[in-house]
């Protein structure tokens, strides 16, 4: 049993390969952040271990012990691993140590399974010298050994990596399959789900996680609330929360980031509503907010509003300053009128 929910092509290619018995040694599944990546790769670890006639059986010990993270022979590495294979506190990059040991470990037969089964989670996370020592290893790939590397920016990888692997893309999935499964496996009821699956942008993951997060959703009713004020405020208000936000993303960038996203996705709505698409909005408990700020606005100053924003993030994801960046957001957002 595939615990993926969606992604049809994946799993479908996976499994023709797997019945034909030609796995390739290495695959990249790409995505955006907790769309299910881990958990088809967690999937193929288990269908390639599994000691059931029908793989992956989700049941027999090799199974259970691969979603426990307690198999021999399947590891996950990431920025919170280390390479004495103790959990620590989380790194900038993943570095050569930890693959180093990883192909140590991948020239070494499996220890209680099949196959031997590397994940590494935020591939795009592999410093230079990590990214080129893997890429031997997957020149030369040790048999009954599996890579799996996840990423959600591809464009960060190594070319010659990603010409190693086989490559799946994982989408999100609709609004309703997201709501259906948060019904299905957490008896959420129709509104809760219909608001944190549009919410979740198609990432099953996220809206599990944030289901049960009663936190989440109260931190983003204050986001929200924030936001409202700002759009109405002058300029003084206005450069008084610019500072306050840099300093929130100088400790807690995050937080900061969360709250840009929010910004970003508000905008959009109002765009959409604007458009007449107001079906299609993301925030679907603020509707009548929404249609109400959006008549007080012209198209093109939605629209401006949106580049600025996408502009203030790009320029934080390259380091400017933070300050100046958020300050040059607050002057170009348009000014309520009257
Ligand atoms: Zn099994």
């Amino acid at each position: 049993m595939w615990h993926i929910i969606g992604q049809p092509q994946a799993v479908s290619l996976l499994e023709s390969s797997l019945n034909r018995g030609q796995l390739c040694h290495a695959y990249l599944f790409v995505g955006p952040p907790r769309v299910g990546k881990m958990t088809l790769a967690l999937d193929l670890a288990q269908a390639v271990n599994c000691t059931a006639e029908a793989a992956p059986c989700a049941e027999c010990p090799a199974c259970r012990r691969i979603v426990a993270g307690k198999h021999a022979d399947v590891r996950v590495i990431d920025l919170n691993s280390n390479h004495n294979g103790a959990e620590g506190r989380p790194k900038a990059e993943i570095g050569i140590d930890e693959i180093k040991e990883l192909r140590n470990a991948a020239s070494l037969p499996p220890y209680e399974g099949k196959h031997k089964v590397f994940i590494i989670d935020g591939a795009e996370h592999l410093s230079n010298e990590a990214a080129n020592c893997l890429l031997k290893t997957l020149e030369e790939p040790p048999p009954q050994v599996l890579f799996i590397l996840l990423a959600t920016k591809e464009r960060l990888l190594l070319p010659t990596i990603v010409s190693r692997c086989q490559r799946l893309e994982l989408h999100p999935l609709s609004r309703k399959a997201v709501a259906e499964a948060l019904a299905e496996r957490r008896g959420t009821d129709a509104q809760k789900a219909k608001l944190v699956a549009s919410l979740s942008g198609g990432c099953l993951g996220w809206a599990l996680a944030a289901e049960g997060d009663e936190r989440l959703l109260a931190q983003r009713s204050q986001k929200i609330e924030e936001l409202l004020q700002v759009a109405a405020a002058g300029y003084e208000e206005r450069f008084a929360y610019a500072a306050q936000l840099a300093t929130r993303f100088g400790h807690d960038r995050p937080s900061a980031l969360d709250a840009l996203k929010l910004w970003l996705s508000w905008w959009h709505d109002l765009l959409l509503v604007k458009t007449g698409c107001g079906d299609w909005i993301t925030n679907v408990d603020q509707e009548a907010v929404l249609f109400h700020q959006a008549a007080g606005y012209k198209l093109a100053q939605i629209k401006g509003a949106i580049d600025s924003l996408q502009a203030a993030g790009e320029q934080l994801d390259h380091n400017a300053n933070p300050r100046l960046a958020l300050e040059v957001l607050m002057l170009n957002l348009p000014l309520k009128r009257g």
